[in-house]
């Protein structure tokens, strides 16, 4: 069992100089935090999420380096965050929730606590890009989903600069999907809404961002080989955005 009280400590300390946190809610009497990284800087903010399955950890640790030292880099950007978005699963290391729903597809859910906790803090912003932090366990490389609109996709770049910290997965189909270079540009209405549900990705590129991340790391790895590769991965996105 992993220590939440760990992680809200650890949590607290970072962003202590650096911005705000606040309960977005609570989930089996845990806390989900929702931190802003420099709060005043101008400009749309941009929104960085972790954890949202329990088993993939180093995301999560991503986004407490990145609060810890990572973010220091952009002092004139603003980042809301969601550094574990699913904390019974984080505690319990599963994949689902408390009560064994996988929030990754049930964005249009009412009654959980997770999903409630990311539309408050998605509500009526737009966001300069989205970076949503997952693993795989099966994949022997990084790889990324890419959405982008009214520009050009960084995918090439990005895989080029985590190459040098983490193996790429180089096959030609990911989980379905063709990929060059360990980079999946999807179809965000391919799969329906009726098989899989209402995708938290797919409702954030819909509605909130015109691009969109999802970074995933090869789990076997060692963990800090997996958050090398997430914030390689971020500052690509990220200097994409400052020009
Ligand atoms: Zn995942």
């Amino acid at each position: 069992m992993r220590d939440y009280t760990q992680f809200t400590e650890r949590l607290h300390a970072a962003c202590a100089s650096r911005g705000v946190s606040r309960v977005a809610g609570y989930v089996g009497g845990r806390p989900i935090l929702h931190v802003s990284i420099h709060p005043d800087a101008p400009g749309p903010p941009a929104l960085l999420l972790a954890g949202t399955h329990g088993d993939e950890p180093g995301g999560v640790e991503a986004a407490l380096q990145f609060i810890e030292r990572g973010s220091d880099a952009y002092p004139r950007m603003r980042f809301e965050m969601l550094p574990c978005t699913n904390p019974c699963g984080y505690v319990h290391a599963t994949r689902e929730n408390g009560v064994g729903i996988d929030l990754n597809w049930v964005y249009d859910r009412d009654d959980l606590p997770e999903i409630r906790a990311l539309r408050d803090v998605v509500a009526g912003r737009r966001f300069r890009f989205v970076v949503d932090m997952h693993e795989d366990w099966e994949s022997p490389g990084y790889y990324a989903y890419e959405l982008r609109r009214d520009a050009p996709y960084i995918g090439d770049d990005l895989s080029e600069r985590v190459s040098h910290v983490c193996p790429i997965n180089h096959d030609p189909v990911i989980e379905g999907d063709p990929a060059v270079a360990g980079v999946i540009h999807p179809e965000p209405y391919a799969e329906s809404r009726e098989s899989r549900g209402y995708g938290v990705p797919v409702a954030l590129y819909e509605e909130y961002t015109d691009h969109l991340l999802t970074s995933e790391s090869p789990t076997p790895l060692p963990l800090q080989t997996r958050v090398d590769a997430h914030l390689t991965a971020l500052t690509a996105v990220i200097e994409a955005h400052v020009g």
